[in-house]
């Protein structure tokens, strides 16, 4: 496959334009996990060039780091390792804790998980509002500097938050919900990455499965799987929702021959310094991935696919509910 790739400040080797999202290799909120078929995924993923794994602490409370580290031994060279800090878990009650101690106590341990001696981007999972900017900027710099992580970035910052962080810190990359579904960073995120040359990690990439085009009415979601409590997964939106992917389907299939997932993925690259983020944890699920590079959307098309959604999703609904509390006084 030939696969796009972009420069993140302070990384020495090209990133590929999709990278793999490992959240749903820790298992937790995703109904589980099958290790075996995760690490096949991982070494698969970078074996076809892409190189970037995403991954995070809370993903399965280390589960998902410490798969990321076994699939990439004897490999690590290749890969791009994008972890995160600054949540916590006690009792399995995820909240934010951007704290100078905190980052300390946490890039030890995911170190030791990922079964390397160094984090390529490194990433504030969730700004905390009980923390200043300074603290948390501070303590990532001096990281940067040790040479325990090579680049930094923030995820689900607003341009405001980024601006008092890069006081402290040199920015590489953020990482926002960003898909066909979720656009809210058109108003600001994007505008700012392009105007502050920050590469935007697009999460969600797939809206949590609903643009694979394998989601119909009738699909149920076991165990903890966060689908469950997803308002876009519930009717009558959910139906608006795959009647918008059945068309999108038809436009990439008349159009450009291609598959609703990469046209997904495709709509994501062209829109600027972007890299989208797509979640997989069996091997299948990287055929046909590819299919989203080497081509392009132009206005017309760009167009075509507003309308779409417009005519389709008459009550949108955005991804808030997967945020985080911030600890309580
Ligand atoms: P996603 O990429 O939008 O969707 C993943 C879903 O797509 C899974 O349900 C998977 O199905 C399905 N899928 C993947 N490849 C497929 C294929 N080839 N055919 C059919 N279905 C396919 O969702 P995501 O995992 O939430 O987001 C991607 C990554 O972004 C995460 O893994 C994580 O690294 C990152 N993320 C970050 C944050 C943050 O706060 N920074 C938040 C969310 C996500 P199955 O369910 O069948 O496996």
């Amino acid at each position: 496959m030939s696969v796009e790739s972009i420069r993140i400040l302070g990384i020495d080797k090209p990133v590929s334009r999709i990278g793999l999202g490992t959240w749903a290799i820790g298992g937790w909120m995703w109904g589980g996990a099958d290790d075996a078929a995760s690490v096949e995924t991982i070494r698969r993923a970078v074996a076809s060039g892409i190189n970037l794994i995403d991954t995070a602490p809370v993903y399965g409370f280390g589960h998902s780091e410490e798969v990321v580290g076994k699939a990439l031994q004897g490999i690590r060279d290749q890969a791009v390792i994008a972890t995160k800090v600054a949540l916590e878990w006690p009792g399995e009650r995820v909240r934010r804790n951007a704290t100078a101690a905190r980052i300390r106590s946490e890039v030890e341990d995911s170190l030791r998980r990922l079964r390397t001696d160094r984090i390529d981007l490194y990433q504030v999972h969730w700004p905390d509002p009980r923390v200043p900017h300074e603290e948390t900027a501070r303590e990532l710099e001096r990281l940067r500097e040790a040479g325990k992580i090579l680049a930094i970035g923030v995820s689900n910052y607003s341009p405001a938050q980024m601006d008092v962080f890069r006081r402290y810190a040199p920015l590489a990359s953020v990482q926002p919900p960003y898909n066909l579904f979720e656009r809210a960073i058109e108003r600001d995120v994007l505008p700012y990455a392009r105007q502050n040359g920050l590469v935007v990690l697009a999460y969600g990439a797939l809206c949590r499965g609903l643009l694979s085009g394998r989601m119909r009415a009738d699909t149920r979601f076991g165990g903890d799987d966060l689908r469950q409590s997803d308002p876009k997964f519930r009717q009558p939106r959910f139906g608006q929702y795959l009647a918008a992917v059945e068309a999108l389907a038809r436009f990439a299939r008349e159009r450009h021959g291609k598959s609703v997932l990469a046209l997904a993925i495709r709509w994501i690259l062209d829109q600027g310094p972007t890299v989208a983020l797509w979640g997989a944890r069996r091997p299948d699920q990287l055929n046909g991935i590819d299919d989203a590079f080497g081509w392009k959307l132009d206005a017309g098309d760009l167009a075509e696919i507003d309308a779409i959604l417009a005519e389709h999703v008459k009550d949108p609904v955005g991804p808030e509910f997967m945020a985080p509390p911030a600890r309580q006084a």
